[in-house]
């Protein structure tokens, strides 16, 4: 969607990328996977072989039709959002709805909140059929998700009311920076884009997830105190776990760290806690403190910033060759009118499907260096393929190594559970030889 591609996506990539999810197996798969023989005497390949082979020939086939479904719906999302913002544009929609504004308010900030009430609105309706396909229809078509229309449709409003508050705030500080800032607009445009970035991320925990489910303190003391004491030991000030209740929405096993400067937290959803085995949620936890140690979400908000200025530099390339190319039918002045707000969106989107692979990569690194961070302090490498496991119902187990590089934002179940069964042949036997 158009809003997500502006202001949200970057900033939901960023959300997704810091989650670790896997959807719950029916009540028939629920048997926990033999380990293998050690891996030390067989191999680290041949024993991810054995996890890998647990599965049926028909979670195989599911799997790999769901991930690879994706890589169609990114193309179908993006063209799709694409011709949204193109009837906008020539349809002179986007024109007339800067003179409305106009004709309301004097205050040019005032103008460009109210541009983009419509906007959104617009934007938000001419892809809801998309949006219908690819959030409820496809993921009900999986068993992925466990909400009704209504259910589903009520999280959708409350997206929309968001985007609405979020994206009219960041829309009105741009616009006013656009106004006054001359030659190096995309520079300033950058720093405003980064600052939401990072106060999203922020406010993220305390402000904008309770919105959609309910966060407590996790209680049952058998999980929370070995989870506290991984945490201290990896130098984590926590006194607290959150648990959330994600299977109001879906079947997917879950946990994450969210926000920064101050907000941290490590949030366990209520699906992990009922299916996965200890040995996996300590497994996952060590995941998701490895991404707190080692600073991911400053080192991607950085990342992202790049990201965002190579954008607005792009923009301020391509924008104001079009505008003046299309002048007379789409009626967009210079790039601080905010009627060229979907001009401004279709270069952003395209440069973002065109780096589809590098943020992945970015992304797919960070995980991979989690995972690594994990298995050293959970030490349940067991449990770690158990996890990996669990997340093939949604997550291709073996694609090729390319499009391993393109297409995925997390390593794939085979790199997991290879990386796993790597640790523990080079690590437990090292354990317990004698000390000389
Ligand atoms: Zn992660």
């Amino acid at each position: 969607m158009p809003t997500r591609r502006l202001a949200l996506a970057i900033a939901r990539s960023l959300m997704f990328a810091l989650v670790f999810t896997a959807p719950v197996r029916s009540a028939a798969d629920q048997r926990l996977p033999v380990p293998p023989p050690d891996p030390a005497a067989i191999g680290a390949a041949a024993a991810a072989e054995v996890y890998l082979n647990s599965l049926s020939s028909e979670q195989k086939v599911r799997s790999d039709a769901y991930f690879e479904g994706n890589y169609w719906l990114t193309l179908w999302n993006f063209l799709w959002s694409s011709a949204v913002l193109l009837v906008l544009l020539h349809g002179g929609w986007s024109a007339r709805l800067r003179q409305t504004a106009a004709r309301i308010t004097r205050r040019p900030m005032l103008q460009a909140t109210l541009y983009w009430v419509g906007f959104i609105t617009v934007a938000t309706v001419l892809s809801f059929p998309l949006t219908v396909y690819a959030g409820y229809i496809r993921e009900h078509q999986y068993g992925l998700a466990t909400q009704d229309f209504g259910g589903w449709f009520g999280d959708q409003l409350k997206s929309f009311g968001l985007s609405v508050v979020m994206g009219g705030a960041l829309v009105a500080v741009l616009y006013a920076v656009l106004r006054r800032s001359g030659r190096t607009w995309w520079v300033w445009a950058s720093v405003v884009t980064s600052a939401f970035l990072a106060l999203m991320f922020t406010v993220g925990p305390v402000y904008i997830d309770p919105i959609f489910n309910t966060y407590r303190p996790l209680r049952d003391e058998a999980v929370r105190q070995p989870i506290l004491r991984l945490a201290r030991a990896n130098g984590i000030d926590a006194t607290e776990v959150w648990e959330m209740d994600a299977s109001k929405q879906s079947t997917r096993i879950s946990a994450n760290v969210s926000g920064m400067f101050g907000t941290e937290r490590i949030t366990l959803n209520d699906n992990l806690l009922k299916r996965g085995s200890p040995e996996a949620v300590q497994a996952v936890m060590g995941h998701e403190m490895g991404h707190y140690v080692l600073n991911h979400a400053y080192k991607m908000l950085l990342s992202f910033s790049v990201v965002v200025v190579i954008g607005f530099a792009v923009i301020g390339w391509t924008y104001p060759r079009l505008a003046e190319r299309h002048r007379a039918r789409w009626g967009v002045e210079g790039v601080a009118d905010p009627a060229g707000l979907p001009l401004l969106a279709l270069i952003l989107g395209a440069y973002l499907f065109v780096l589809t692979p590098v943020i992945n990569t970015i992304v797919r690194t960070n995980e991979y260096e989690a995972d690594v961070f994990g298995l050293n302090a959970a030490r349940q490498p067991d449990g770690f393929a158990e996890a990996a496991l669990l997340v093939s119902d949604y997550r291709k187990l073996r694609p090729g190594p390319w499009e391993e590089a393109i297409f995925f934002d997390h390593p794939s179940g085979r790199t997991r559970i290879f990386t796993a069964m790597r640790w523990k042949a080079e690590q437990i036997p090292a354990q317990n030889r004698p000390a000389k």
